[in-house]
């Protein structure tokens, strides 16, 4: 069964500010007034004006100039915006099997809080853990499983199932299926695996052909 990690992704805590932050000396800016980003041109900043002569008047900042910081965070922001909506389809990558490994550690939720509300499937679940923590209807030699057809449920990368059992909607479920694969493979075979480099690359494939298609039908819109 793939199982989604317990907890959600601590996004925040990879979030690093844009600039070095140099400590601020109380008093130093206003109350409610962040610092800026250090900027070449605020001290003697400008082009040399001949024989010394100060310039008349301050030159002024356009907007969005790259001395204020603002242009490079938002072409960052932007690309990673762009990122985030790039499609992504989910596909089984064949000769892995680590979801079958039932017995999944802490870092995963316990069959008692999947099926908290399904008393059947957490039956099931227990009687199909082998003392190994393996399925035990789980072919190690082939990496199939002996009951492919008629698996339960809890055992389908589906978005019924996403849905039953952790109430992920359809919108996201290409994604979610994803990130447990990531997290199934890492926790069976390590994060240096050729299963996982495997995975990732069936991932970009599929997701590119998705890309793909989502342009020809665009395209095809835009001929009619
Ligand atoms: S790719 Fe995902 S769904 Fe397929 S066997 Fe591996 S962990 Fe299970
Ligand atoms: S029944 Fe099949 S698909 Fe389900 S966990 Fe066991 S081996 Fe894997």
């Amino acid at each position: 069964m793939l199982l989604l990690l317990r907890g959600a992704r601590a996004a925040s805590a990879d979030i690093q500010p844009r600039w070095p932050q140099a400590p601020v000396q109380a008093g130093a800016y206003p109350a409610g007034s962040p610092p800026s980003p250090p900027c070449p041109r605020a001290e003697g900043g400008g082009r040399a004006s001949g024989g010394g002569r100060p310039s008349p008047r301050p030159r002024r900042h356009r907007r969005r100039s790259p001395c204020l910081g603002t242009a490079r965070p938002r072409a960052q922001q932007q690309q990673e915006k762009a990122k985030a909506k790039r499609a992504v389809r989910w596909k089984c990558a064949s000769g892995c099997g680590a979801c079958c490994k039932l017995d999944k550690g802490p870092d995963f939720p316990t069959p008692d809080e999947i099926f908290a509300d399904h008393p059947d499937y957490l039956q099931l679940y227990r009687s199909m853990t082998g003392d190994d923590g393996w399925c035990i209807n789980y072919d190690k030699a082939t990496r199939t499983c002996n009951i492919y057809q008629d698996r339960s449920l809890f055992c389908r990368v589906e978005p019924k199932a996403f849905d039953e059992f952790f109430g992920v909607p359809r919108s996201r479920f290409d994604r979610e299926a994803c990130s447990a694969c990531l997290d199934n493979i890492k926790m069976v075979y390590g994060d240096d695996s050729a299963e996982l480099s495997n995975f990732k690359r069936v991932i970009r494939d599929e997701s590119k052909k998705l890309e793909l298609e989502a342009s020809k039908n665009q395209d095809k819109l835009l001929d009619t």
